[in-house]
């Protein structure tokens, strides 16, 4: 850089003046753009991939929509699945239906896996949203994703992620997960938060949406981090046991929290309210991992099972992560290093 800078000042006084400065100066730039931006080769939006994002931004908002009219309705419908903590409401249901049926209808040959299991009925019209959220479709796509396919991708959607917690009055624990995986990586996704801001009182605005794409950026939220030196470990408030306390213990914490929703720990760790969400245990499965994954590794995060292995999102692959989540931020090494071989021995992926 600092010859290309000398090489530029010296035809500048030898040469005949401006023409030589400015392509030099404009070579310049273009040399830092690439060293800031590693993939500064973008296509444009009209991809698959970005089209789908936006989609699957406005397919969130009306599912988080739903997850707020059920409450409000004041039916909830509650179902257990396997267990008393393992729940499934109405709003899971119509969510699902809606955000399903939604993204199938416009894009017909994509893979869709949700975590619920329903008929497979009409779904009524009222529940399809067919809107694309404009500001995603005016962003570049990341070139190394340009030319994928409908039929390379996989969605993995959690209609309702934290349903314990949602029928415990827990509102701002929830979030509608739609995660997007090419060749078994998480690459885009999207959350909404349907309940953010509600303790803020009538006036403010119910509900965001954050989303993110690798290679381009995460959005709708503000980027902060834990003190330097603060341990913060969140975990999880309905489906703990002696694993995970010990796993927890073992961080040497100076703080816990204990909060629904894997959506809502990564919100946590991307808003510097803790520094590692910890859960040595099986129970979580692709579809709370997928988005959330995409967006804290599109700030520098880092999520994988207990033992540092990536997890993977092919359409084949088996829903649960059976060996955990570790996910951090800065400092993944840190909470690495510190979780027990009894652990890791307990936790087979
Ligand atoms: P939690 O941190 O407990 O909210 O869990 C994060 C996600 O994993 C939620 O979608 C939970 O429903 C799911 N999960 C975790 N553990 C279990 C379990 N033992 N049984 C069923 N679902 C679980
Ligand atoms: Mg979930
Ligand atoms: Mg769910």
């Amino acid at each position: 850089l600092k010859r290309l800078i000398d090489s530029a000042k010296a035809r500048y006084w030898t040469q005949r003046g401006t023409w030589v400065y400015d392509n030099a100066l404009l070579l310049l730039l273009k040399c830092l753009w690439s060293n800031v931006v590693p993939e500064c080769t973008m296509a444009s939006s009209n991809t698959v991939l970005m089209r789908l994002v936006a989609s699957a931004y406005s397919i969130a908002q009306k599912a988080g929509m739903i997850v707020r009219r059920v409450i409000a309705e004041g039916d909830l419908g509650i179902v257990e699945k396997t267990c008393a903590t393992d729940l499934q409401t109405k709003a899971d249901r119509l969510a699902q239906m809606s955000i399903c049926s939604s993204l199938a209808r416009k894009f017909p040959k994509l893979t869709i896996i949700g975590e619920e299991d329903l008929p497979s009925e009409e779904v009524d019209q009222e529940l399809i949203e067919d809107s694309q959220w404009e500001e995603i479709l005016k962003q570049p796509c990341p070139s190394q994703y340009s030319a994928i396919k409908e039929e390379d991708l996989v969605v993995w959607v959690d209609p309702l992620d934290g349903t314990k917690e949602y029928t415990e009055g827990l509102l701002d624990n929830v979030t509608v997960l739609i995660g997007i995986a090419y060749e078994g990586k998480a690459i885009a996704g999207v959350i909404n938060q349907p309940y953010y801001n509600y303790e803020a009182g009538p006036d403010a605005v119910l509900g965001r949406t954050i989303w993110g794409v690798l290679g381009l950026g995460a959005f709708g939220f503000q980027l902060k981090e834990v003190p330097a030196g603060k341990h913060i470990i969140t975990t999880t408030r309905s489906h703990s046991n002696k694993l995970v306390t010990d796993c927890v213990a073992a961080m040497n914490p100076d703080a816990v929290l204990r909060v629904g929703g894997a959506g809502n720990k990564i919100i946590q760790l991307i808003e510097g309210k803790a520094s590692a969400y910890v859960f040595a245990s099986p129970g979580c499965k692709k579809w709370d991992t997928c988005a959330p994954e995409v967006i804290l590794h599109a700030v520098g995060g880092k999520l994988t099972d207990i033992h540092g292995n990536v997890l993977q999102y092919h359409k084949d692959v088996k829903h649960m992560n059976s060996a955990g989540v570790l996910a951090t931020l800065r400092n993944y090494d840190y909470y690495a290093s510190r979780v027990p071989e009894s652990i890791k021995n307990a936790l087979v992926p």
